[in-house]
């Protein structure tokens, strides 16, 4: 029996079955979730359709709602967070930072402006452009921050009067059900469900005839099979997709100024951000220095069971993901590559692998051209900067990426070549609630964040008003 509920029109619900959730720090199951049945999933989306009307028309009700969600999570992030370091494996610090995060982004959305433009008003007429709300709202999202990503969802969604149904990842479902748990009497029944099962339960909701809106975020491969699921019924998608983001080094680049931060927004959440940096390219001149300066960072990271004081990063969140990216590390290795750190997972229980600094790697080798998500960082010597950047733009994805170098001028020249939904100069992950967030070419549609994140949760409306 699960101690965790779904929650379909405001009431906690079992399922006839359960499906355990693993602790990756030791690798044994520490919880039972609910595997949401197809009926109800129907009740689900039925509920989602019939708390609209009113929930669409009382826009201080949705406001009053967020702030209070937000104070919920901040009052609980302790307690969430130990159920996010349990299932996901990230340090109990990092995951009680990101419950903290989900409130501020509650906030954030609870105070913004929805836009009623006055585009016309003459002696012919008054036109307005307002923004409505597209109906029920079909959200599905993955492991690696499951609070966070939910939020960014269903902040914007609510705030616009969708209401929303909400799936989180097979392998992290339990924050999200306490999330639903915990917002049942801040929200109206029917206006937040959450449902829990595996991939097979997204694919019966991007299939739904209830949902108008999908807001997905996973793997391109996912995302893809998403897209192809709403355009029959032409439903509105964001996709927020994966990357394989490049930092490029110019060569006035201090390497011993500029390391702690690269190896930050690389193996911030044990390189498990779709936004981290996943392939460094450093100019001939400093790569030996590079390579060692990151290197001594990864040797003394300090990696282990999420929930002991003192560990920076945990283990890899899922059995699937640490077998990728320990064959993308051994494949660069058997082709020539050389581990400056790390190199292989940690013997014992659990899914820990070294903190891991590739050298001598090249592109055309997989752990450079796909997303490895993991701790594993190859770093890619460069001899002339135009074709460091048509390396960095030379793939399908096209989420961030990142130039450093001691004339932020000159490396904000080179950032606005990358061909990619966020260009950072002198840093990389800086995100923020009023920011937009999404990707160039297969690294998504849409974006999230600011109002250009609300936007995609409405539709437009012209209201013309003819004066004579
Ligand atoms: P995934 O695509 O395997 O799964 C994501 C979600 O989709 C899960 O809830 C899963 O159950 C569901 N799903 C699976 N098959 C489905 C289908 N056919 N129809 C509908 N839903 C389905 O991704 P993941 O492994 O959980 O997450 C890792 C990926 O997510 C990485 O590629 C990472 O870069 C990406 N990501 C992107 C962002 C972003 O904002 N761009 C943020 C975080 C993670």
């Amino acid at each position: 029996m699960s101690d965790y509920t779904m929650t379909i029109d405001g009431e906690a619900v079992r399922a006839p079955d359960t499906f355990g959730v693993i602790n990756p720090a030791t690798g044994e199951v520490a919880a039972q979730a609910p595997d949401c049945t197809r009926e109800q999933l129907d009740r689900a989306m039925a509920a989602a359709r019939a708390a609209l009307p009113a929930w669409r028309r009382d826009e201080a009700a949705r406001r009053k709602a967020l702030q209070t969600a937000a104070d919920l999570l901040f009052a609980q992030s302790e307690e969430i967070g130990r159920i996010i370091t349990l299932e996901q494996g990230k340090p109990l610090k990092d995951a009680t930072t990101e419950v903290v995060g989900a409130g501020v982004w509650l906030k954030y959305f609870a105070d913004l402006e929805i836009p009623r433009e006055v585009i016309q008003d003459d002696d012919r007429a008054l036109v307005e452009v307002v923004r409505r709300p597209v109906g029920v709202v079909a959200a599905i999202t993955p492991w690696n921050f499951p609070l966070l990503l939910a939020v960014w969802k269903l902040a914007p969604a609510l705030l616009a009067g969708n209401t929303v149904v909400l799936k989180p990842s097979p392998f992290t479902p339990l924050s999200s059900l306490r999330l639903g748990e915990v917002l049942r009497d801040v929200l109206p029944p029917g206006v937040l469900n959450v449902v829990s099962g595996g991939d097979e339960l997204g694919a019966w909701m991007t299939a739904h005839e209830t949902p108008r809106k999908i807001s997905f975020t996973g793997s391109v491969a996912t995302g893809k099979r998403v897209a192809a699921a709403a355009a029959p019924d032409l439903k509105r998608v964001t996709l927020e997709l994966g990357g394989n983001d490049p930092a490029i080094l110019l060569d006035d680049v201090d390497p011993a100024a500029v390391a702690d931060r690269l190896f930050g927004a690389a193996f911030a959440n044990n390189g498990q951000v779709c936004s981290a940096i996943k392939r460094v390219y450093a100019p001939e001149s400093i790569y030996d220095e590079v390579v060692e300066a990151l290197a001594d960072r990864a040797r003394a990271a300090k990696v282990g069971d999420g929930m002991s004081e003192g560990v920076q990063y945990g283990p890899i969140n899922n059995a699937p993901q640490y077998e990728r990216v320990k064959e993308l590390v051994a494949d660069a290795l058997s082709g020539g590559a050389r581990a400056a750190a790390g190199g292989g997972p940690i013997d014992g229980p659990g899914y820990f692998f070294r903190p891991t600094i590739l050298a001598d790697v090249s592109d055309g080798t997989r752990i450079v051209d796909e997303e490895q998500f993991g701790p594993a960082l190859p770093v890619v010597k460069y001899r002339d900067l135009d074709e460091a950047v048509a390396r960095a733009n030379g793939t399908h994805f096209g989420l961030s990426g990142s130039v450093w170098g001691a004339d932020a001028d000159r490396a904000a020249d080179v950032a606005a070549r990358l061909e990619c939904g966020t260009a950072w100069v002198n840093t990389h992950l800086a995100l923020a609630p009023h920011q937009p967030f999404g990707g160039f070419k297969w690294s998504g549609v849409g974006v999230e964040n600011g109002p250009w994140g609300l936007y995609g949760f409405t539709e437009i409306q012209v209201i013309h008003r003819a004066k004579r």
